[in-house]
């Protein structure tokens, strides 16, 4: 066991540059001036290059609670992990999470820049302040260095398991916690690798109760593993990071994933070394899939539509993707929404008790129809800007299309979009090329004819294109139209629905389209009667 003074001495031998104290960093983080009642919360994500729609989830959960009580939510970026850590990591986060209008009021808002007066914002350049704990909780005998090596870790690892015992560094099997001065002396001599790991007091038998924002009253066994708070290479672990930042960055409620609970306890007795107040934390559960009748967590590996990278390159409407996101965090958004069909998101309350415990089921076809109810509320001008911006950074020739004939777009947009019934089959601003491309000769050329001899045949489907030519009129309504259509049917002795079927075929080459008639009318007389005769000679 080594003494008060010697602690001191290793706190100082270790951490020679180190100059400032703990109440030195307090001064630097005044308390915050707010309401009582106002959350501070933060989204803590890791630059890991993968944007996970869950991390949309969760971000949007924390700007929103924090939002409606009048608080402040803060985007920190957790890059202590270098490994996993990809260039351009922080813009990805940034503008993924923007890209849905999840915006923080501070942290970072660019790859380099953070905005607020409790930054800096990004863990690797706070080291330094990670510095200045670690050596105050050294020097009261609350941390030591542990010069394991990775092979030493791994036989413990093998004994243990080999006498069925808990893995891990805690009790007998963390060998250094008690090392005497001079034994660390000598391997600091020798320029040996070490880590700071925690002096943990904690026993395993005993048991204490938290109370969880989300789960509820549960309780937990008591943390006993020194776990690592600085690494080799002077980062700090998640573990050690998260109190002093959210104690420094002025968080009342940590709200987190579901992952990290089991770290309760080791984050409990670290709030408690570090002398910090202990805070309130709120677990949320992953986003889950169902397969096979059978829950499991969305994922990266598995799953396409995990990624945030599916929404955006298809052109899904935010909008969509945010109203079935809350959707799925409460589960009494759906009778909100039933009875406030014309309020805004921003005006639904979260409710932190109300989040799902057992996870979020996220089902890519109710969020389809969630957004396809979304784009039959726009206007056909609205589709026209929200497709071409889409577009203009995925699909560049639709853009020079849209941007080459706006007018004519934006009537082909307005098709069956106007009146009580709007046609909903438009899921994401994607979809819009597949209406477009009948319309552009260009593309309709390229399309592939549905063959429907099986049920008109070609001698009748000839007669029905050459008699209709003579008789089609641009300007006929649509009492006309049909009456043309029905009489030609009559003279053909088919049916109504034979002529009509053609008709679409030889415009579209389709069998399944929006109003044959207001197709007509956006496509103009000489489109119409081009297509018509291409068609008979086809035949
Ligand atoms: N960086 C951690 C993660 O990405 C953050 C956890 C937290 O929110 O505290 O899982």
């Amino acid at each position: 066991m080594r003494t008060n003074e010697e602690n001191v001495e290793l706190a100082n031998l270790l951490f020679p540059d180190v100059t400032d104290t703990v109440d030195d960093i307090f001064s630097k983080y005044p308390k915050r001036n707010i309401p009582d009642e106002a959350m501070v919360l933060r989204f803590a994500p890791s630059p890991t290059g993968f944007m996970h729609i869950g991390n949309v989830y969760t971000g949007l959960i924390c700007t929103r609670l924090a939002k409606q009580s009048n608080g402040i939510s803060i985007l920190r970026i957790e890059d202590t992990d270098k490994e996993r850590e990809v260039e351009k990591g922080v813009s990805m986060i940034v503008n993924g999470l923007r890209g849905f209008g999840v915006v923080f009021d501070e942290g970072m808002v660019d790859e380099e820049v953070g905005v607020g007066a409790y930054g800096p914002y990004i863990q690797s350049q706070r080291l330094e302040i990670y510095k200045v704990f670690a050596k105050q909780m050294v020097s009261k005998g609350l941390a030591y260095p542990c010069f394991l090596t990775l092979d030493e870790l791994e036989n413990i690892r093998e004994e243990q398991e080999k006498s069925s015992l808990r893995t891990g560094c805690y009790g007998k099997w963390a060998k250094w916690r008690d090392a005497s001065l001079s034994e660390i002396k000598e391997r600091l001599e020798k320029k040996e690798k070490f880590v700071i790991r925690l002096y943990s007091t904690g026993n395993i038998e005993n048991s204490f109760a938290m109370k969880d924002l989300v789960k509820g009253g549960v309780t937990l066994r008591e943390n006993d593993m020194d776990a690592v708070l600085i690494k080799s290479d002077g980062f700090p672990t998640y573990h050690f990071a998260h109190p002093i930042d959210d104690t420094l960055m002025g968080i009342t409620h940590v709200i987190r994933g579901d992952e990290w609970f089991s770290s309760v306890p080791l984050h409990y007795e670290l709030f408690e070394k570090l002398d910090f107040k202990q805070l309130p934390y709120g677990h949320v559960s992953p986003l889950m899939k169902s397969e096979e009748g059978k829950k499991r967590k969305l994922s990266k590996r598995k799953d396409p539509e995990a990624a945030v990278s599916y929404y955006v390159e298809r052109g899904y409407p935010k909008e969509g993707v945010l109203e079935y996101l809350l959707n799925i965090a409460n589960s009494n958004f759906y009778d909100w929404r039933v009875q406030n069909k014309e309020r805004s998101l921003d005006e639904f309350r979260l409710r932190i008790e109300k989040f799902n415990n057992a996870g979020a089921l996220f089902d890519i076809t109710k969020l389809n129809d969630i957004c396809k109810e979304y784009i039959a509320t726009l206007s056909a001008e609205e589709v026209y800007e929200r497709v071409l911006e889409w577009a203009l950074s995925f699909d560049t020739d639709t853009a020079k299309v849209l941007e080459e004939n706006k007018d004519y777009c934006i009537k082909i947009f307005n098709i069956e979009r106007e009146g009580s019934k709007v046609r909903k089959d438009m899921v994401k601003y994607q979809d819009a090329k597949d209406l477009l491309s009948i319309f552009f000769n260009s593309t309709f050329a390229e399309s592939e004819v549905e063959d429907i001899s099986d049920r008109v045949d070609k001698n009748l489907q000839e007669k029905i294109v050459e008699e209709y030519t003579k008789i089609f009129d641009i300007a006929d309504n649509l009492d006309m139209w049909f009456g043309k259509i029905k009489n030609l049917a009559e003279k053909l002795e088919c049916k109504p629905g034979d002529v009509a079927m053609v008709l679409r075929v030889a415009l579209t080459h389709r069998t399944k389209t929006p109003d044959l008639y207001q197709i007509v009318q956006v496509m103009g007389n000489n489109i119409v009667e081009e297509r018509l005769e291409a068609y008979a000679k086809s035949l």
